[in-house]
């Protein structure tokens, strides 16, 4: 039996970071370690039902994202990959236009993938948002209309804040009226806002296994078009040209087990609302007990899981060690920037002061997560906060 994490031992509230595997999947996955261990490309009889696992998959993940087809959906090891997929799709055909556009609360994947056009000579730009991460829509017009835009990437749901893009369709409307394309990094939204892709047009979507109860290092990008003709890594022929390189099948079925389960979860929304209820009790009795505590993007929409507090005097560099030893794990925020300590680039970027982005906490719940496990969490925050004010 898998038993969720926040149900033991330490207290998990660290789920944007990554999750365990969502219940089922690891059942689902184990027959494609053990004894279904044939290559999907192979010709002969035993490997048929391995390409029909695969293929089940693709339909969930095609239902997650709000494909109209399968074939829209290309496995990859994860969002970073999916991400960087997209800008090759979109920037790898000789695109006359020399321009990259981003939002500057981007994850580093996505900055990663704009600085690697960079170096072979597009421009990139990152576009200021307002004070709680949303886009200037003004700005992206004019930035559009003022020179020939490639690509433009943008963020669905904050992995720090939480704070979703409000209106895709309308955002990709804009883009697309300009002759520039659209991705979209949604690789924390799954399970916790339903996911349109085609209603959206947007033309690239990534999502990861892990942040929703698969495995690390698998993933999928969503095609608006399916583009056999540029494959980001030349090989095989797999997913039908897209993408070379035999399929990490059990990691691929446990994807498409959790997407089924993030699906409904994400167009459920008494679920939904119970789970946001539960980050609102969090941070309610974090507000009342700590003065001049704060929630980072509490204006705009927030995913339901997610809150980013700023404990004013206490850096998270003092904070997270501390309450790690009380029993509770959360983070500064991006888990990648875990091993240096510099203030948030997503909270300068909000314009948030340096020295309260550098005391600012991110808690991210699971599916499971619960009432009691909320308040033991208020209870450590509050109880560490209280002995570090007096030791000041
Ligand atoms: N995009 C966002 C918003 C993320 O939160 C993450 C992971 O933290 C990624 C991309 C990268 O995903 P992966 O860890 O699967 O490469």
């Amino acid at each position: 039996m898998v038993v969720p994490l926040g149900s033991i031992g330490p207290l998990y509230l660290d789920y944007n970071a990554t999750s365990p595997l969502a219940p089922g999947v690891l059942e689902a996955m184990l027959p494609f370690l053990r004894e279904e261990y044939h290559n999907p490309s192979s010709a002969s009889e035993a490997a048929r039902p391995i390409r029909q696992a695969v293929e089940v998959a693709r339909r969930g993940v095609a239902e997650l994202v709000g494909a109209r087809q399968p074939n829209q959906i290309v496995f990859t090891s994860g969002g970073t990959e999916s991400i960087h997929a997209a800008f090759h799709m979109a920037l790898a055909t000789g695109n006359e236009r020399r321009k990259i556009v981003l939002s500057s609360v981007e994850h580093s994947a996505s900055k990663g993938a704009a600085q690697t056009w960079q170096e072979r000579g597009y421009e990139v730009l990152a576009l200021p948002v307002d004070s709680q991460g949303l886009p200037h829509l003004d700005l992206l017009e004019e930035t559009l209309a003022a020179s020939p835009v490639a690509l433009v990437s943008w963020i669905l749901a904050n992995n720090e804040t939480g704070v979703v893009l409000p209106d895709p369709q309308d955002f990709a409307e804009r883009v697309h009226r300009h002759g520039a394309r659209l991705h979209v990094d949604a690789v924390q939204a799954p399970g916790k806002l339903p996911l349109h892709a085609q209603d959206w047009q947007v033309d690239w979507l990534s999502v990861s296994g892990h942040k929703f109860g698969a495995p690390k290092g698998v993933g999928a990008l969503y095609e608006r078009v399916p583009s056999p003709s540029s494959p980001w890594l030349q090989g095989g022929g797999q997913e039908s040209g897209r993408r070379g390189g035999t399929e990490n099948v059990a990691s691929v079925v446990g994807l498409g087990a959790a997407a089924l389960r993030a699906h409904l979860q994400a167009n459920d929304p008494t679920f939904l609302s119970q789970w946001e209820a539960l980050r609102d009790r969090l941070e309610q009795t974090v507000l009342e007990a700590i003065p001049g505590a704060g929630i980072h993007g509490q204006a705009a929409q927030r995913v339901p899981n997610t809150t980013f507090l700023s404990i004013p005097g206490q850096p998270a560099e003092l904070l997270l060690p501390l309450l790690e030893g009380e029993g509770l794990l959360c983070s500064a925020g991006s888990a990648c920037d875990a091993n240096h300590w510099a203030p948030s680039p997503v909270l300068l970027a909000l314009g948030v002061p340096p020295e309260v982005a550098a005391g600012s906490l991110r808690l991210s719940l699971g599916p499971q997560t619960n009432q009691v496990e909320i308040d033991r969490a208020a209870e450590i925050l509050i109880r560490v906060f209280r002995w570090l004010a007096q030791g000041a």
